[in-house]
């Protein structure tokens, strides 16, 4: 067997796309449930964040524990990489240390995949630079499809700093994979120059981007990424693209709203929406954990036809 390595979705088939969400949805069902998850005593997984996280983090390891799987965690600040260390000398000591799994972030695109060709053994990107985030655009997938029933044919409009946002990229080729119409909505200096490269559609203006949406999902300003003089004000912004009850107007009557977080709040949305009845924001932390869990089960070897075996496809329930 290849070494089962999750990197990106963009080079993931449907197929495999739809039994990771399968196995997530079984796994959710489970837990809630209070069934055990299939174990993985004496396995232990490695989580390397070189970027601030809260979500990713804490799932990875919840999601670990559920496994049975031991966690070590690793950041570059009080570690050898603080004295000088490069990533491939880290990663060839993580090896021997016989790590079984990697989970990284790190600030560069493509990092994982230096990760992956140093340590050879199964490495999961938990978000490299602005390039992907698959694990978040699994568990948001799961979030949809449990809301709204399906994905085939939905309209879902992406809106914010497309440039900088990794999420938007896995969500982008995710559910365009699984059928979804997308939709980039931004000023032109927030949606990236290759644009035509991304499986969606750019739309500068707010009103026009959201009408008839099913799915609005709201990305964070990543000021962090942002070179000086792409954005005029943060007031302007909030003033054109600010996602709330009244721009939300021309999106579909039952439009879900969500936000990867952490949300500026006040900024890319405001509170009403951000709490009230249409944001499936919570409901999005929930289901990543279940999705990482599947894809840590995954990696590690498991067999997603035994756990699928006997279960109910969360795509027929969807469309039953
Ligand atoms: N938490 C997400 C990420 O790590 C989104 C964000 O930071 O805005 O990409």
């Amino acid at each position: 067997m290849s070494v089962r390595h999750l990197l990106g979705v963009r080079r993931l088939d449907t197929i495999q796309i739809q039994e990771l969400i399968e196995v997530s949805a079984e796994f959710r069902r489970r837990m809630k449930a209070g069934e055990a998850l299939p174990q993985f005593p004496g396995k232990v997984a490695g989580l390397l964040f070189f970027e601030g996280s809260t979500r990713t983090r804490v799932s990875f390891e919840r999601a670990a524990f559920a496994l049975g799987i031991q966690v070590t965690n690793f950041t570059g600040q009080g570690s050898s990489m603080a004295k000088g260390e490069t990533l491939r000398d880290t990663i060839l000591t993580l090896r021997q240390e016989l790590l079984d799994t990697i989970v990284v972030r790190h600030p560069s695109c493509g990092s994982p995949q230096l990760v992956a060709d140093f340590f050879r053994r199964p490495v999961i990107n938990a978000g490299d630079g602005e390039h992907e985030h698959p694990t978040q655009a699994l568990g948001d997938a799961l979030t949809i499809l449990l809301r709204k029933g399906r994905i085939q044919g939905l309209t879902v409009a992406i809106v914010g700093d497309v440039m900088h946002s990794r999420v938007a990229r896995s969500n982008a080729w995710l559910l365009s994979k699984l059928g979804a119409k997308v939709r980039f909505v931004g000023p032109n200096t927030l949606l990236p120059s290759n644009c035509a490269l991304l499986p969606g559609e750019p739309y500068f203006k707010l009103s026009e981007g959201l009408e008839g949406a099913d799915v609005v999902m709201c990305l964070r300003l990543q000021k962090e990424r942002m070179a000086q003089g792409l954005l005029s004000s943060i007031g302007e912004y909030r003033r054109l693209y600010q996602v709330n009850e009244r721009t939300l107007r021309p999106a579909a009557k039952d439009v879900i709203v969500m936000h990867p977080g952490p949300i500026n709040r006040g900024v890319e949305l405001d509170d009403a929406t951000a709490d009230g009845p249409r944001s499936v924001i919570l409901d999005q932390v929930e289901s990543a954990v279940y999705t990482r869990a599947a894809v840590l089960f995954w990696a590690l070897g498991g067999d997603p036809d035994a756990v699928l075996d006997g279960a109910t496809s969360v795509f027929e329930e969807a469309e039953a």
